[in-house]
């Protein structure tokens, strides 16, 4: 995507004549890969990140405590739900991958990633913490994740090599079966039946429900489309309200994820709209 539309851009001024300018400016990148770039350092080196992720595991941590030790009788098998990629495993590596070498995401590639990626995967902050107390508390931590089951030897050995436990890791591990859905409602279902799940654990809406599910944009959709989707699952978002910080817990995902299908190419249609110009900084 990243190059079709340098070319684009290069057709268009050599179409107005102004070729020469290209040159200098084919090597900028379009202001929205500049902000995937921004996203993805922001993730790999900001504190405000690592501070983030562990102010939502310190909360639930204290919520799940209080969950457990109210409970009379004790709960039966409780257990909490948690996603795996940007919720459990920092796998920003691969967005390095994919940066370095201007593609874009493809399940192919990713595949790869889960095979020959398993030692540059890292763990979220405050994950193996908030992980360690639910196992001293007593509640099984499920996995629910849509990496492929195919590869399911690697995405194991990668929860093992951040040093998470992998006691009894078969019955605890939903991964995506070759050629299924990425809807993990019936996987989320079958743990349901299963256990007496406390709590989920995402870093895109899906995780925690199908009602999330994004509109689907055509390509040539107005503004306003990619407005009222975008309002669309903010307000489903605001109908979920009893459930976050509750049962919920949403991990911070800046770099990837369904949020980006309803950003058009020129993101500045839908950003904040503000009446300040440049005229007003010059006086
Ligand atoms: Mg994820």
């Amino acid at each position: 995507m990243r190059s079709s539309r340098a070319v684009g851009f290069v057709i268009t001024l050599v179409a107005l004549g102004v070729v020469l300018p290209v040159l200098a400016e084919s090597t900028t990148p379009a202001p929205s890969e500049q902000g995937s770039l921004l996203a993805n350092v922001y993730t790999m080196t900001a504190a405000e990140y690592r501070a983030c992720c562990r102010t939502i595991y310190a909360a639930a941590g204290y919520r799940l405590e209080e969950l457990m030790e109210d409970a009379d009788p004790p709960l039966v098998r409780p257990a909490v739900v948690m996603d795996l990629d940007q919720t459990v495993l920092d796998i920003t590596s691969f967005q390095t991958f994919v940066y370095e070498n201007e593609l874009s995401y493809t399940p192919a590639r990713w595949s790869v990633y889960e095979q020959v990626g398993v030692h540059e995967v890292l763990l979220v902050p405050g994950a193996g913490e908030f992980i360690a107390k639910a196992e001293a508390l007593g509640v099984s931590v499920v996995y629910l994740s849509n990496r492929n089951e195919a590869n399911q030897e690697f995405t194991i050995a990668a929860i093992e090599q951040v040093g998470l436990n992998t006691d009894g890791i078969e019955e605890r591990l939903y991964l995506k079966p070759t050629g299924a859905s990425s809807d993990k409602s019936p996987r989320r279902d079958a743990i349901s039946a299963r256990y007496n799940v406390l709590m989920i654990f995402g870093d895109n809406l899906r995780d925690f429900s199908e009602v999330f599910k994004p509109a689907r944009l055509d390509d040539g959709a107005a503004t306003e489309d990619y407005l009222a989707a975008i309002q669309s699952r903010s307000d489903a978002v605001e109908d979920a309200v009893c459930h976050w910080g509750v049962d919920w817990f949403m991990l911070p995902n800046c770099m990837y994820g369904e949020w980006q299908k309803h950003v058009p190419d020129n993101p500045v249609e839908i950003m904040t709209p503000t009446e300040m110009t440049v005229e007003q900084t010059e006086k």
